[in-house]
């Protein structure tokens, strides 16, 4: 795989540059953007992505929400997730846990840690034995 595609899912279109620079901060220039989790179903549907960088808090449909979408889709239930949240709180990791999102990053966030993550969760998904 080249550099991955990167859908970044924000409805603060602020938060959404914030973390579309820290990706091109840190290498990556294949970004799609969408405003709250239907419309990141759509532009999965329309497009296609490799790695979801979600927030929490949305209308329309929550980050949680789009998730479980992805996890229970035959096409996409692999695709690696990533979710941005201000909320920390044990009750909260334990719901992104059920969820099975891949990881968790709070906000404010340095580009050195998001790539951190990143890094982390592209290793633990690749293909073993490859
Ligand atoms: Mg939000």
């Amino acid at each position: 795989m080249g550099s991955p595609k990167f859908l970044v899912v924000d409805d603060s279109v602020t938060m959404r540059r914030i973390i579309i620079n820290a990706l091109r901060a840190i290498g990556y220039d294949n970004l799609i953007e969408a405003e709250d989790g239907q419309d990141a179903l759509q532009k999965l549907l329309d497009k296609g992505a490799d790695f979801v960088i979600a927030d929490w808090n949305m209308p329309e449909m929550t980050g949680l929400e789009l998730a479980s979408w992805i996890r229970g889709n035959g096409f996409f239930s692999r695709l690696p997730i990533l979710m941005i949240t201000t909320r920390g709180s044990k009750d909260d990791v334990l719901k992104a846990r059920g969820a099975e999102i891949n990881d968790y990053i709070l906000k404010p966030f340095s580009p050195q840690s998001l790539k951190e993550k990143i890094d982390k969760i592209l290793k633990s998904t690749e293909p073993k034995n490859a």
